[in-house]
């Protein structure tokens, strides 16, 4: 801040800028600061891609380069996309219907990164609030912080008009009560000793069990060669409360640079966090490493730390990422299928599979 005002009046000062350089350019496209050749130069190769594949991912693709392809910008197109990803009651890892804590609490994680303005925001540990990526791009906008969590991070969305509702969908509090029954034979949860009774609960309890993993990452390129990103989830199914993830760490879940592009990560959140992977990812584009290169050199660099301590463990990720001239890719640690993402550009609407970094069988 300059000295010799109060922050008050630079507060203000910076607002009436920020609105009104907004609206001159939505009045002026042309006007703004830089010649026609510095924008040019800066142009950029209008994309918008998500972890997502299904319905709603495919829908979200959609909402997004409406907003690109009219000339919006990459921050509206990503709020939008995943917004409507995070109302979706199916998706069990991400917003509303996301799988609860261990004690049955929903607690949501997002993070917003606006390559434009190298600015960052993020909520972690929100509760009740539908929308956490779009609290997080309040925080970044609206104050001088970039992460808030828990009580505080609700508290501000209640400022801002946000209304509290209950995130614990029918759904996933039934899948949370099987695990809590299920999950040891050393408590006091499910019937008395006398009728427990594991198998007739199916053939399929270990995988309704399973930790869940999902989280969405939505990445974009506008027009003018802005690069946007958000990263938001549910986080870990069954996790301790208060535990977060990697999605609301700026440069772990998610990373973007203007000059180069975006990534984002879903997976164990972990790992993520500290291997520092969003940024890594976009370190490796910006020398010179396609967005599928570098996805596939973040998760080797993560395998390689664990070698190096004498480890032989491969954490469960997906990487996705984005350059800033249209360029994309994916990859994950293992297993026998191939990561996907949606990928909206000119060209259309595409269902694009990344590479399997380790192939194990
Ligand atoms: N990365 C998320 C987390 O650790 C989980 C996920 O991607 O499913 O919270």
């Amino acid at each position: 801040m300059p000295s010799g005002i109060t922050r008050r009046l630079f507060f203000q000062q910076s607002f009436l800028a920020g609105a009104g350089a907004l609206l001159w350019q939505r009045l002026n496209p042309f006007a703004s600061g830089g010649s026609a050749s510095r924008r040019a130069r800066q142009a950029g190769t209008p994309i918008i891609i998500t972890s997502k594949t299904n319905e709603t991912g495919q829908k979200a693709m959609e909402l997004g380069w409406e907003i690109l392809s009219a000339g919006g910008s990459a921050l509206d197109a990503v709020e939008k996309a995943t917004n409507y990803i995070e109302q979706d009651p199916e998706d069990t890892s991400v917003g509303y219907g996301g799988l609860p804590n261990e004690r049955g609490v929903v607690q949501l994680d997002a993070s917003i990164m606006d390559g434009k303005t190298y600015s960052a925001g993020s909520v972690a540990s929100l509760e009740n609030i539908m929308y956490p990526s779009s609290v997080a791009r309040l925080v970044m906008e609206r104050t001088d912080h970039v992460m808030l969590v828990g009580p505080g991070a609700l508290e501000f969305a209640k400022s801002w008009g946000f209304e509290e509702e209950n995130l614990l969908t029918e759904k996933a509090r039934e899948r949370w009560l099987m695990w809590r029954e299920a999950h040891s034979d050393r408590d006091d949860w499910g019937p008395p000793d006398h009728l427990k009774g594991r198998e007739e609960q199916g053939a399929s309890l270990d995988e309704q069990l399973a930790y869940t993993y999902g989280t969405v990452n939505v990445l974009a390129v506008d027009a003018a060669g802005d690069v946007a990103g958000i990263t938001s989830t549910s986080g870990l199914s069954y996790k301790i409360p208060g535990r977060i993830g990697d999605s609301p760490i700026i440069g772990a879940g998610l990373y973007v640079d203007n000059d180069v592009g975006a990534a984002g990560a879903t997976g164990r959140g972990e790992d993520v966090i500290k291997s520092c992977a969003g940024y890594y990812i976009v370190m490796r584009m910006k020398e010179g490493r396609t967005p599928q290169q570098a996805c596939e050199d973040a998760l080797h660099m993560i395998a390689g730390r664990y070698r190096a301590v004498g480890l032989d463990f491969l954490p469960g990720e997906k990487f996705v990422a984005i350059s800033k001239d249209g360029e994309y890719g994916c990859c994950t640690t293992t297993g026998s299928r191939q990561p996907r993402m949606s990928v909206m550009n000119e060209a259309g609407l595409n269902i694009y599979s990344g590479s399997i970094a380790f192939q194990t069988e």
